[in-house]
């Protein structure tokens, strides 16, 4: 494979998860620098036009130019990868890149999720470091950031981001106060609900959107009646709430 511009297949349809295996024993370590969702699909033959993943990735060794363009179509699950350049380096028949938690670890929180899917990371480590010796991965790191980098991708799979009025009801469902939430952990409330669930309205005077949002730490400070003078209620907002990566 000469340096060029030109992209060369090397596996076409695998399914995405045989596309994360290629990349974990068949290559050297790579890193995904771009993903988008922008790509027409041309990985199944569907007739309706929609769109693919593309993940875009680079050799992690030093200087290496090479690159993937890994393209999967989640509608079918088809996936292909190619690459381009060649490495700058001694290549191995099989490698072994650990990439992110150990698939172990994974198979546990998917259950765990399956079952719960309103448990947050923090929940799911808890659970994790608790029951070492059941699961028998007593000797296994559990670092904080793979584990909540995992849950919300597997959240975001299972949930993908639409980015549509129902989603903002979801995620609210999902963030709703409970007795025993921690302080510091931000709930919603104050929108309609149909047994129990929020409808968010449609904006019109007649139909008021309202969501609040707060903390139990928050509303400790401002009810404590050793400042009550400089007690202020304070009511903002932002109308770009949504799912794909701005915080609330
Ligand atoms: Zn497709
Ligand atoms: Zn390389």
């Amino acid at each position: 494979m000469e340096n060029s511009d030109e992209w060369e297949l090397l596996e076409s349809g695998l399914t995405e998860d045989e596309v994360k295996e290629f990349l974990r024993i068949q290559l050297p370590k790579s890193l995904a620098y771009q993903t988008n969702r922008d790509f027409l699909c041309k990985e199944c033959f569907e007739n309706n036009k929609h769109k693919a993943k593309q993940q875009l990735r680079k050799c992690a060794e030093e200087n290496c130019p090479v690159k993937y363009n890994c393209l999967i179509c989640e509608n079918k699950n088809i996936a292909s990868i190619s690459q381009k350049n060649v490495h700058n380096h001694t290549l191995l028949d099989v490698y072994n890149n650990e990439n992110g938690l150990p698939e172990k670890i994974k198979k546990i929180i998917n259950e765990l999720l399956e079952n719960n899917p309103k448990l947050y990371p923090r929940q799911i480590r808890c659970y994790l470091n608790n029951n070492r010796a059941k699961y028998d991965i007593e000797n296994i790191t559990l670092k904080n950031t793979q584990i909540s980098g995992y849950v919300y991708r597997y959240k975001a799979k299972v949930a993908p981001r639409t980015n549509n009025v129902e989603d903002v009801e979801n995620f609210l469902a999902n963030n709703l106060y409970f007795p025993t939430i921690d302080p510091n952990t931000p709930f919603f409330f104050g929108f309609q609900t149909n047994e129990y669930r929020p409808v968010i309205g449609n904006g019109s005077p007649a139909n008021h959107t309202y969501i609040y949002c707060t903390t139990l730490k928050l509303l400790q400070l401002n009810c404590d009646t050793s400042n009550q003078e400089q007690t202020l209620f304070h009511i903002d907002g932002t109308y770009k709430i949504t799912l794909e990566g701005f915080q609330c």
